[in-house]
C-alpha cells in the first residue's frame, strides 16, 4: 500500500533523478557537475553544493559502475551464446570490449547517480551544507 509520505519521497526524487541524468546539481538543478569530460566541479557553481564531500566519496560510484556492467554482460553473454552459434573467442572479445568501454562511458553518469542518491538519502531540500558566500 502507497502512503503518502512514499508519495512524497517520491515526488522529491524524480526531479534528483532527472538532474542526475543531465548531469546537473542534485540541490538546484542548475549547476553543471562536470568541468571537463572526468573532472568534476568541487562545489556547485550555482549553489555551492560539495560534489566532493571527502576523499574517496566516489568508491561507491566505482561499484554501481562496476555492478551495472555486470548485470548487462552476464546475462548478454548468456543470451548471445543461446541465440548465437558465435565462438567462445568471438563472445569474450566482444564482453571484454564491452567490459572496458561501458564503466568507460558510464563514469559521469555513475559519479551522478552515487551524488544523487547520497543527497536524497542524506540531505533535506532545506540542509545547512551551503557555505558562506557572502562575499562583498
Ligand atoms: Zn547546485
Amino acid at each position: 500500500m502507497t502512503t503518502w509520505k512514499d508519495l512524497c519521497m517520491l515526488r522529491r526524487l524524480l526531479p534528483i533523478l532527472g538532474r542526475c541524468l543531465r548531469l546537473q546539481c542534485p540541490r538546484c538543478g542548475q549547476g553543471r557537475l562536470f568541468a571537463r569530460a572526468f573532472t568534476l566541479f568541487e562545489h556547485c557553481p550555482v549553489c555551492a553544493l560539495s560534489f566532493e564531500p571527502e576523499q574517496g566519496y566516489y568508491v561507491g560510484a566505482i561499484y554501481l559502475n562496476y555492478a551495472a556492467t555486470v548485470v548487462i554482460a552476464t546475462p548478454g553473454f548468456l543470451i548471445l551464446d543461446y541465440w548465437t552459434d558465435w565462438s567462445l573467442t568471438h563472445q569474450v572479445l566482444i564482453w571484454s570490449a564491452f567490459a572496458i568501454g561501458f564503466p568507460i562511458l558510464c563514469f559521469r553518469h555513475s559519479k551522478s547517480l552515487w551524488l544523487s542518491l547520497d543527497y536524497f538519502f542524506t540531505q533535506s531540500p532545506r540542509d545547512g551544507n551551503r557555505p558562506n558566500v557572502t562575499e562583498s
